[in-house]
């Protein structure tokens, strides 16, 4: 339930951390009899215990389905259920206790509620805690929203659209017919930019009425929610008339168009009502027109005139006691009285006429039977504005209430419109295309773009480089590159576009045809969770357990470096077999990245397995990152150059090179003893750390080193020679 916006809905669920994930509520009701099972059990708790700002037992009643029906009944008027759907024993216990609860805590004000709704399971992608977090869905690197896909991707101009695009990226759909039909009303904002430049502007000046709604509901509303409602509602008005100038409009932003009208009574009654600018409060007053109620005219005309009366008598006053800087003022505590300066004021207490209030550092107060007459008829007649005041309000208030769901549905249809046209504008602006997603196992991706990489290269005016990616007959890529190579990035990218295109978004690609994904799992190779008390390796083997336990044949799995967190072959072995069991038996769609270059040898022993590799480039023994993802496993992991780039030490880079050479000469598979005999043969690293740098030397070692002579023609050795003797003569 969202008491901000009256949506209440109810669910089987059989991931319940996955859902709680997606949903991530504030608070979560449990019957107490449960609670104290989890706690005694906690494991069971932890997703709830992650999930929400707070877990609150309630007794067993207020969970019984049979009160409940009664509850739901009485809440919304209706002698059956029925029309609102057919509901199970534990649907209608999950709504009672919401409702019970409700009127528990919102004594007297309860909120505005919409019509229960029954969601499918099944019907948004399971994207489970650790997938969005590693994805940085809603939150980037730094726990904020900076840097994360939806910073990245909103482009919504009102409260509305942006709670609604939030919610979009949180349960992407997995049926194509509803993505498309978002993708339909997307498509037109895209091509239009005429249209979608006069929805926004019009979005943008509309005031947010599903807060106002919810405000005036729980009674926390004052005047200016009233406006708000006037005014948003006229704009909605606005808005369809632009839309009803379209031909033939796709099926959601016709059926938003009939959401938008039908509150002309409404509005025109605000209008008449209110003023243009009333304020924040009902209590500070003066928000009702002038004109719209007789009986609140003639109090307010008595209060004012009464303060004209008192400008008169304080003109009088001053000509009758002659004193010039006379004043009558106003405070709370005297109400209305003279003030005059000390030395006439000591004058003035000697005459009977006046009556001494106080005296003060430089002045004196007094007041006269006829002031204290005026002050009781005004103080009378701004109380009683202000009660007829306060009357009006709450009858406007119950007014605007009584269309409560009309107004909701507005509210729905406008953060529709804008959370679509923002999309529709993205696309436009970058060169987003429209995905293609059916009930197939396609995952075809050409030049695919990470959005949130690319917006931070561009930023720093570099270019990110696209890349395609092909499950269809291959369904599992491992993919093996140096270290900065883009490998992380490359996963991502596919796994946020996918995320993008079930939302009913266009993608970062030059096209996209996906098979509806029921599920997404990213998880990065010991990632740490110190704070929820586990080993960095135990967690990995946690969330690697989920995925193996989870994922089906319509699941896209993302692996980067699992099996990192332990002894290398430890490591190896898990994550051999954690590949070969989702190739086997989950029969996934997967990409991975991976430093074990014995992985790569997997393909060819997996029929529907490939090798890929980020493409690098060798430049005088330096390594260039070209980005670029190519078919084939890499040869060398490059992470001595990548470790040089990041500035090592000259000396401690000679020495690995060394040590990297004769690990790689003498099989260093050949067990403990191999490894012995490489270790004692090494020259003592003090003796190579002092040897000065010798730059010739070392770029000859380098070429030599990439050289493969069995490969090479006569006449490329010959010219290999050369390049080594100009290496020297340098
Ligand atoms: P590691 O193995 O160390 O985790 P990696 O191979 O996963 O590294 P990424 O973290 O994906 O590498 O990428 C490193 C950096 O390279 C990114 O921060 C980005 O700036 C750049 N980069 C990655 N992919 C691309 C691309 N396609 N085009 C341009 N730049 C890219």
């Amino acid at each position: 339930m969202d008491i901000s916006t009256g949506e209440i809905a109810v669910a089987a669920v059989s991931h319940l951390g996955t859902d709680l994930a997606r949903l991530s509520p504030s608070e979560i009701l449990v019957s107490d009899r449960a609670y104290e099972g989890w706690i005694a059990n906690a494991d069971d708790t932890l997703p709830m215990l992650e999930s929400a700002a707070r877990v609150t037992p309630l007794g067993t009643a207020s969970f019984d389905s049979t009160s409940a029906e009664k509850r739901l009944r009485d809440l919304y008027k209706v002698r059956s259920l029925d029309g609102f759907g057919a509901f199970t024993r534990a649907q209608l216990s999950a709504l009672g206790a919401l409702v019970d609860y409700i009127a528990i805590t919102q004594v007297g004000a309860a909120p505005h509620l919409s019509p229960p709704r029954v969601e499918a399971s099944g019907d948004a992608m399971r994207i489970d805690a650790a997938t969005r977090r590693n994805l940085e869905l809603v939150t980037g690197p730094e726990g904020t929203r900076k840097g994360s896909l939806l910073a990245t991707t909103d482009r919504t101009v009102t409260g509305g659209g942006a709670r609604l695009l939030a919610a979009r990226l949180a349960a992407p759909l997995t049926d194509p017919a509803r993505i498309h039909a978002r993708l339909d009303a997307l498509a037109l904002f895209r091509d239009d930019s005429a249209l979608t430049e006069d929805i926004r502007a019009m979005l943008k000046a509309a005031p947010d009425i599903a807060r106002a709604l919810s405000r005036l509901s729980l009674s926390r509303g004052g005047p200016r929610d009233l406006a708000a409602l006037r005014d948003g509602l006229d704009a909605a008005t606005a808005i369809a008339t632009r839309l009803e100038a379209l031909m033939d409009p796709p099926e959601q932003v016709a059926r938003a168009e009939t959401m938008l009208t039908g509150h002309d009574a409404l509005t025109e009654t605000l209008r008449a009502a209110l003023t243009a600018e009333p304020p924040l409060l009902a209590r500070d007053g003066n928000f009702i027109a002038e004109g719209h109620d007789t009986a609140l005219d003639a109090a307010r005309s008595l209060r004012d005139d009464s303060r004209l009366v008192i400008r008169d008598l304080e003109s009088r006053l001053k000509s009758e006691t002659g004193i010039t800087p006379l004043k009558v003022k106003f405070n709370n505590v005297l109400g209305y009285f003279i003030e005059t300066p000390t030395a006439p004021g000591e004058a003035l207490a000697k005459d009977p006429a006046f009556i001494h209030r106080q005296t003060m550092a430089s002045a004196m107060r007094f007041t006269t039977p006829e002031l204290a007459d005026l002050d009781t008829r005004i103080a009378q007649a701004a109380s009683e504005a202000t009660t007829r005041e306060l009357a009006l309000f709450e009858t406007l208030r119950e007014t605007a209430l009584a269309s409560a769901d009309a107004i909701a549905r507005t509210a729905q249809a406008l953060a529709m419109l804008d959370a679509t046209a923002a999309l529709g504008d993205l696309a436009a602006a970058q060169g987003w295309t429209r995905p293609k997603i059916d009930a197939s196992d396609a995952f075809h991706i050409e030049a695919g773009r990470h959005p949130v990489v690319e917006a931070a290269l561009t930023a720093a005016n570099e270019t990110f480089v696209a890349n395609d990616c092909n499950l269809g007959e291959d369904r599992l890529w491992m993919l093996t590159g140096p270290n900065m190579a883009g490998k992380s990035t490359f996963l991502r990218q596919n796994a946020l576009i996918a995320i993008l295109a079930q939302c009913g978004s266009f993608v970062p690609a030059t096209s996209a045809h996906i098979g509806a994904l029921d599920a997404l799992y990213s998880r990065v190779g010991a990632s740490d969770d110190l704070a929820r008390g586990h080993s960095t390796f135990m967690v990995e083997m946690v969330e690697t357990a989920t995925i193996l336990n989870q994922s089906t044949a319509r699941s896209l799995v993302i692996l980067d470096e699992i099996g990192r967190g332990t002894a290398t072959f430890d490591g190896l072995s898990i994550a051999w077999a954690v590949l070969e069991h989702l190739h086997d038996v989950n029969g996934c769609r997967g990409l991975f990245a991976t430093h074990y270059h014995e992985l790569t040898e997997l393909a060819a022993r997996l029929s529907h397995a490939r090798n890929a590799a980020m493409k690098v480039a060798e430049w005088e023994g330096d390594i260039v990152f070209l980005h670029e993802v190519e078919p084939g496993a890499a040869t060398r992991s490059y992470g001595v150059q990548v470790a040089k780039k990041a500035g090592l030490p000259p000396a401690v880079i000679a020495r690995a090179r060394d040590v990297l050479g004769r690990l790689e000469k003498g099989d260093a598979k050949g067990g403990e003893a191999r490894i012995r005999a490489i270790v004692d043969d090494l020259p003592l690293f003090a003796a190579i750390a002092q040897e000065p740098p010798d730059a010739p030397t070392d770029a000859v070692r380098e070429t030599l080193g990439s050289l493969d002579p069995d490969a090479l023609s006569p006449r490329e050795a010959h010219e290999a020679l050369y390049r080594l003797k100009g290496l020297l003569d340098r």
